[in-house]
């Protein structure tokens, strides 16, 4: 038995004392038939290396480090594609996001439906209202603009934040009143922000407005089951800090680096925040709290740091798929705990479908990841993960330990247990792993359907189809 099973047996028994316990107490088991809150933090473009439960030195992050200490980290923990709006789209729905064509990062489109996540797909926010969930979403959306597919009509009762890909985090830098002045991809970055479907004037640096929001949102409903799908854009680029942050890092000489941090450490205060207020409120025992980020670092963008992990955002190595990745449920999910098998972000939406004990409208490829923690399932919880990159013709798998990465004129076999960092090819060695794990892939592939819309490196196509794409659709129609 390896250290860290010795450490999972410990978890897992430590656990089962803590349910054998709470089943006397009549008030757990009140508690425990309730349906639990779930929050969702979502971080953009963070390093798997940069936060404290992974190892960071120079970034402490006290505020997150907290859902690894009163919870579980995944070690081996994944996201269903290397870049933002696909990564979303499956986080959302729980599922692959090639099964329905959100193959790529959307383009900045109001006026095009077919410019998101499309409506026969069921969110996370759809799933949870079923089941009488408050709902909201903070941050980023990213998964379509066009008023059909923003956050209110996609089972959101709240939404503050923005429709793009990214956005400014000095107020000041919000100059646009709304889409229709956009003239470019990138101008999508500076409108004000939405409250539900108005603009409104922020005062507050983004990532604390978020904070600020995720607080209210969670006193105002206290009393009730809430989903809080808490998005921020930190750290994504523009490198954006206010001094109260940077001041945090006199030691970080490298200019992008000390702003990153900065922008990391914001997003750690409302993470701590937002945890004394669970606390405060006494729901602690009733909130599922996830944490991860959308996808590898972007190191030469954001000067994130993946380390060990061999690529970057974009890639299929692990730098660009594994991410930071932690949850807490006191009392219900084992404290301390480092689990070590591949999980999924597709594993958020079948663990809050089991929990709020409703049927998902369509077939998910995540799994509950509860019963694997408390030890109550046996094995792991999947057999095999996949990822494919339509467009650079790409497909990987992980199969325990196995993993496998097949491009035009290159493929890479890892063993990632010896080899986290990916450094040795065992392709050419272990051809009979590699053809099993090639041979998987084919069958997963004829499950998924092409592209449904052109996507950000296709920003110039799209403008020679759509010469009225920044048009603004006149009000009377
Ligand atoms: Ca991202």
């Amino acid at each position: 038995m390896s250290y860290s099973e010795l450490n999972n047996m410990k978890s897992i028994f430590s656990f089962l004392i803590l349910l054998s316990s709470a089943v006397s107490s009549p008030a757990q088991i009140r508690k425990s038939e309730n349906r639990p809150n779930i929050i969702v933090i979502l971080t953009d473009d963070q390093g798997y290396a940069d936060v404290g439960f992974n190892g960071s030195k120079d970034i402490p992050t006290p505020g997150i480090d907290r859902i690894a200490s009163n919870g579980t980290v995944f070690t081996s923990g994944y996201v269903s594609f290397a870049v933002c709006g696909p990564s979303r789209a499956g986080l959302i729905t729980g599922r692959y996001q090639d099964r329905f064509g959100f193959a790529r990062n959307p383009l900045l489109a109001p006026k095009d439906s077919t410019m998101g996540l499309p409506l026969t797909e069921e969110t996370m926010a759809d799933l949870l209202k079923k089941a009488g969930y408050k709902t909201g979403a903070i941050g980023k959306w990213h998964l379509g603009a066009h008023p059909s597919l923003i956050p209110n009509r996609r089972g959101f009762d709240e939404f503050y934040g923005f429709l793009s890909g990214g956005h400014q985090y000095f107020p000041e830098k919000l100059d646009l009143n709304d889409l229709s002045e956009a003239k470019s991809q990138f101008d999508g970055y500076r409108t004000k922000l939405l409250k539900n479907q108005e603009r409104v004037t922020e005062q507050e640096y983004l990532t604390d407005a978020f904070s600020r929001e995720a607080l209210n949102f969670v006193k105002a409903n206290r009393d009730q089951p809430f989903f809080l799908y808490l998005a921020y854009n930190a750290p994504h680029a523009p490198m954006q800090a206010t001094e109260k942050y940077l001041n945090r890092f006199p030691n970080i000489k490298d200019s992008k680096r000390k702003t990153y941090a900065a922008m990391v450490s914001a997003v750690d205060d409302g993470v701590g925040d937002l945890l004394d207020l669970l606390q405060e409120l006494q729901i602690e025992e009733n909130t599922l709290v996830f944490f991860l980020s959308d996808n590898g670092g972007p190191t030469k963008d954001n000067a994130s740091d993946n380390k060990p992990l061999r690529g970057f955002k974009g890639d299929f190595f692990e730098g660009g798929i594994r991410v930071p990745f932690a949850l807490q449920w006191k009392g219900h999910v084992p404290a301390g705990l480092r689990y070590d098998a591949p999980v999924i972000s597709l594993d958020i939406f079948a663990t809050a479908a089991s929990l709020a004990q409703v049927e998902p409208k369509n077939k998910l490829d995540g799994v509950n990841l509860l019963p694997y923690l408390s030890g109550q399932k046996k094995g792991v919880p999947h057999e095999e993960l996949y990822w494919r990159n339509y467009n650079a013709d790409r497909y990987a798998i992980v199969s325990h330990e196995n993993k496998l990465i097949i491009q035009p004129k290159q493929e890479f076999l890892f063993d990632l247990k010896k080899d986290l960092s990916e450094s040795k090819n065992l392709f050419s060695e272990e051809s009979e792993q590699a053809k099993r794990l090639s041979k998987k892939i084919e069958e997963w592939k004829k499950q998924l359907m092409d592209p449904i819309f052109l996507g950000l490196l296709e920003d110039e196509t799209y403008n020679r189809l759509n010469p009225d794409r920044y048009t603004p659709v006149q009000k009377d129609n």
